[in-house]
């Protein structure tokens, strides 16, 4: 069976088109190793040609490949004007079945050599199509596309796909991966510009329960799908927490944690070559996401740090996570570490040189370097696939 993919940005990417259309080549056929599938792209369609017995798994990844506007099975069939007509009333007859009542065809001619016209292909195969919809070109129910290439392709597009860049145009990316809503998103939005992921979960056993890292494991493997490898770092963070509890003032706990965990992920982004640090904040959602505290934070980075949901509502994450499939597990209710230690009156503008203050009196970076050194690696891969790994 045959597949066809219609690439979006891409399309846009003038000099460097060639780079970025292998990039995307190489991401599809990473995701269909092992089954044999060719994948080839061109004039801004990526075509997959695979044994019905893999149909599943092509489906699954046109749902997560990144890059490309719809996907869609396609009839294939002769170049004649006979074998279009009666791919097109086929696949015409479905789309009736579904509902649909208006129509049009969109036929686009490669091989010139064809006796036909796109506009005589158009009218020419409407014909028998309108015993069954009526057409309309301007808004129809749908579009029926036929590309006559070496062969023909018949199909319509039905299927929504992941815009954006392929995944590693855009260099790596350290995630700071909690159990809540927004951080998967934020991680899946960086994904789309093209950027590979890393992630990183902090992890308060036993105030933090193995259920609440069971819940971010699920995540990272929910990322993994998109991503095609990705690896998650599970930093023990009881210690740090404790001290924070000591020796901070209660206002400023969760915004020194933040800011022990801007230290770790320092640390942590170094090591794993990453250009940036990604965060689910987004502006004036919590105490801690003030403008000021988050500037707070930033001044502990010793990278940029991306915060690519700043300017998002809940009610759109929540329309992302549903889009990547994360809702239901993050929704779960094993809270995360920063609810357990968090102050009654959270300092809400707090200032970078009182961070700095506060912070010397933690007396802590042995306890981060520690933390940093005992993490926990896991390989997750789009195939669900989950390894234990060692530095
Ligand atoms: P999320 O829904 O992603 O947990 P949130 O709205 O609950 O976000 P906070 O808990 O204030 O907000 O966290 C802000 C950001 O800090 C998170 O989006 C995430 O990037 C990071 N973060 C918070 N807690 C952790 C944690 N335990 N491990 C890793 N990152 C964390
Ligand atoms: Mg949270």
């Amino acid at each position: 069976m045959t597949y066809l993919a219609k690439i979006g940005e891409l399309t846009l990417k003038g000099s460097n088109l060639q780079e970025f259309e292998n990039l995307l080549k190489h991401n599809t056929a990473k995701y269909l190793e092992g089954t044999g599938a060719k994948v080839s792209l061109r004039a801004g369609r990526l075509y997959i040609e695979c044994e019905d017995s893999f149909q599943e798994k092509v489906e699954f990844t046109l749902n997560h490949l990144i890059g490309i506007t719809g996907w869609a099975k396609a009839t294939v069939c002769d170049k004649t004007i006979e074998a279009i007509n009666k791919a097109v009333y086929d696949l015409a007859k479905l789309e009736a079945e579904r509902g649909c009542k208006t129509f049009k065809i969109d036929a686009r001619r490669a091989d010139k050599s064809f006796p036909m016209n796109s506009y005589e292909i158009c009218c020419e195969a409407a014909g028998d199509v309108e015993a069954l919809m009526k057409v309309d070109v301007h808004k129809p129910d749908t579009t029926i596309y036929v590309e006559v290439r070496e062969k023909t392709f018949v199909y319509v597009d039905s299927n929504v796909g992941c815009r954006g860049l392929p995944v590693g145009c855009s260099g790596r990316g350290l995630l700071l991966l909690s159990g809540g809503l927004d951080s998967p998103v934020a991680g899946y939005r960086m994904l789309r510009r093209g950027m590979k992921i890393e992630c990183c979960y902090f992890h308060s056993y036993p105030y933090t329960s193995e259920e609440a890292k069971q819940k971010v494991v699920t995540l990272a493997q929910k990322l993994a799908y998109y991503g095609i490898t990705l690896y998650l770092n599970v930093i023990p963070f009881t210690d740090v927490q404790m001290k924070i509890k000591e020796k901070a003032p209660e206002a400023w706990s969760t915004l020194m944690l933040r800011v022990c965990m801007m230290k770790v992920a320092n640390r942590l982004a170094g090591r794993c070559k990453a250009k940036c640090i990604i965060t689910g904040e987004s502006v004036g959602q919590v105490a801690s996401q003030t403008i000021e505290n988050m500037t707070v934070t930033e001044h502990f980075a010793e990278f940029p740090l991306l915060r690519p949901l700043c300017g998002m509502d809940k009610e759109e994450i929540i329309k992302d996570s549903y889009f990547i499939d994360t809702y239901e597990t993050s929704i779960l209710p094993y809270e995360d570490c920063c609810v357990l230690f968090s102050p009654r009156h959270p300092v809400l503008r707090g200032q970078p040189e009182e961070a700095e203050e506060i912070y010397k009196n933690l007396e802590v970076d042995e306890l981060i370097e520690k933390s940093y050194k005992e993490r926990e690696i896991y390989k997750l891969t789009a195939c669900g696939e989950i390894e234990k790994k060692t530095d």
